[in-house]
């Protein structure tokens, strides 16, 4: 777990602000949830993953309640929908906020991160995965990245992935001790999430594995097709990964994955999401279609330093008040300006001209405003530019007005 300290902290805040611009543009609208949900929200949904088996934050509270830190957000979510039981379909809606898993921590993997995400309740049909999938798409432009891939593949209907995980266990159990023991493991609970191993020893059987596309039924084969001609109509360009699988079990139909260009592979995903039914109704609503994307907000931040795009830059300062003549100036002076919407900083502590003069320069501010005892007697202040340009004399009464004036172009003075 880490402390984000200024400037990067700015980033962060500014990285949900684009990706509410982008999504509320599409009419999501936030939801926050609790960090803290019942055990059984998680276990619920998926008690085959390592995020829900191994990695999660549970505890017994003083309540006797068997509790957990969310280790995603989109139970959450329906969870909550599940509860109030919005009227209007579908229901979108995005989030923002730390998830806790316990993993092991490495660049770009840590026991809490942040999401940003979306979801979409109540409604099936293929032109809202394109919808779902352009929208993380436009959030990556915006933040200038330029290496980002699109993965996408279906898992078809439930059916269809039924009878396609009989034929994975089926294959990986041919394999016998020549697959590695942890994808033993993983294929007495989950055949699909033996696809996902890294591990070299498994590499030639996931290579030869049944394929999904050769279980699809109609349905499942057209939705898909429709999701991809979306995406060529938006000029989305994405890849066909047959053998993508996503971590967590409730996926079915369209998921997808954003991966990072400038990643070591176990690392690379950025985002991703898909299609799930019966999440809602396995936290008590009724039977609800739903789609959504999760994307790291750390991992996106270390592609985008990577690409060398979407900066931390430090807070700008408008103005610093340097006040010689006991401190009060300085009160009155920064609060008007602060009201008229300038950025204002000061000095403390009855500090000598010059040493306020170099906080003045060190805080990056466009201008110092001074008053000493001269400008006090004149009723005045000193404008000063921090960069090129002569310093001035102002009335008091007008200092807010004069900053506005030589703000866009101080060679005015
Ligand atoms: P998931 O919720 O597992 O589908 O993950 C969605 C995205 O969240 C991933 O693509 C990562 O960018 C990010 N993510 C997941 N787990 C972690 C972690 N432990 N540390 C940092 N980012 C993570």
């Amino acid at each position: 777990m880490r402390d984000i300290l200024p400037p990067e902290s700015g980033r962060w805040r500014r990285f949900t602000a684009v990706f509410a611009d982008v999504v509320e543009a599409a009419g999501y609208q936030q939801v926050i949830p609790p960090l803290l949900e019942d055990l059984g929200v998680f276990t619920r949904i998926g008690d085959a993953t390592d995020v829900v088996t191994k990695e999660m934050y549970d505890f017994v509270d003083k309540g006797d309640r068997r509790v957990a830190l969310r280790p995603e957000q989109t139970a959450s979510v329906c969870r909550a929908f599940a509860q109030h039981r919005p009227p209007v379909l579908p229901w979108k809606v995005f989030y923002s906020g730390p998830n806790f898993r316990y993993e092991k921590p490495q660049r770009g993997r840590y026991r809490q991160f942040d999401q940003v995400g979306i979801e979409v309740l109540g409604v099936d049909d293929p032109m809202l995965d394109v919808e779902v999938i352009a929208l993380g798409w436009e959030f990556y432009r915006r933040l200038g990245l330029q290496q980002v891939s699109l993965i996408v593949n279906s898992l078809g209907e439930p059916d269809d992935r039924g009878r396609y995980v009989e034929a994975l266990r089926v294959h990986f159990e041919a394999a016998g001790e020549e697959l590695t023991e942890q994808s033993r493991i993983t294929l007495a609970k989950n055949p699909l999430r033996v696809l996902d191993s890294k591990r070299g020893p498994d590499q030639a059987f996931i290579a030869s594995a049944p394929q999904i596309a050769d279980f699809y039924s109609g349905d499942a084969a057209g939705h898909f097709d429709k999701v991809q001609a979306g995406l060529r109509a938006l000029d989305i360009p994405f890849t066909v990964e047959p053998k993508l699988v996503r971590g967590l079990d409730y996926y079915r139909s369209t998921i997808f994955e954003f991966q990072g260009g400038t990643f070591e592979s176990a690392q690379n995903g950025l985002g991703g999401g898909g299609r799930y039914d019966g999440l809602v109704e396995a936290l008590g609503g009724p039977a609800t279609p739903g789609i959504g994307f999760a994307l790291g907000v750390d991992r996106t931040l270390i592609a985008c330093d990577d690409e060398g795009c979407f900066p931390a830059v430090p807070l700008e300062l408008d103005a610093y008040v340097v006040d010689v003549v006991g401190g009060l100036e300085a009160v009155a002076i920064t609060s008007e300006l602060r009201a008229a919407g300038f950025t204002v900083d000061r000095s403390f502590e009855n500090r000598s001209m010059k040493a306020q003069m170099k906080q003045a320069n060190r805080s990056g501010a466009r201008f110092a405003v001074i008053v000493g005892q001269t400008e006090l007697t004149e009723g005045t202040v000193t404008i000063k530019p921090m960069g090129p340009g002569d310093q001035f004399n102002t009335p008091r009464t007008e200092v807010a007005t004069m900053l506005a004036s030589i703000q866009n172009d101080p060679q005015d003075t």
